[in-house]
């Protein structure tokens, strides 16, 4: 069994922000020269997502208006993370955990094994700062 690492650099200019990470993800496995296995994708970042969904009009802006819902930026008395001295970003904690931390896809003839829609997609909720993800590749 053959496995490759790698790890890429992100840097998104605003506080939140979504990235279609597919491209380097496919650039790994070429470099992989693994066809058939395992890849995993994931964020080395507590701030920050990586998933499978689609890449259309209005999606992201609903993801980030669904996430700013269930864990609210503001206002910042609400989260007992801010009682650490220079903390602001519970609630960036929280959407990471609510759209996960990795995932993990099948590689079949040197090819992401994915449905029609399916990208991978990094999510960043407390951006403009170098983020890295790790992409893990094992199978022959
Ligand atoms: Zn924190």
């Amino acid at each position: 069994m053959k496995s490759f690492r790698k790890e890429v650099s992100i840097n998104v200019p605003t506080r939140t922000g979504f990235v279609n990470i597919t491209p380097q993800v496919e650039t790994a496995i070429c470099e992989s020269k693994i066809s058939e296995g395992i890849c995993l994708v994931n964020s080395l970042s507590v701030t920050a997502s990586v998933f499978v969904n689609e890449d259309e009009i209005g999606l992201q802006k609903d993801f980030e208006v669904w996430l700013e819902k269930l864990a609210p930026q503001h206002p910042k008395e609400n989260y007992q993370h801010h009682l650490k001295p220079n903390e602001d970003n519970g609630d960036a904690h929280l959407k990471r955990t609510i759209m996960g931390r990795e995932v993990t896809c099948a590689i079949t003839n040197g090819k992401l094994d994915f449905g029609t829609w399916e990208q991978i997609f990094y999510g960043e909720f407390d951006g403009m700062r170098n983020k890295k993800v790790l992409i893990k590749i094992i199978g022959e």
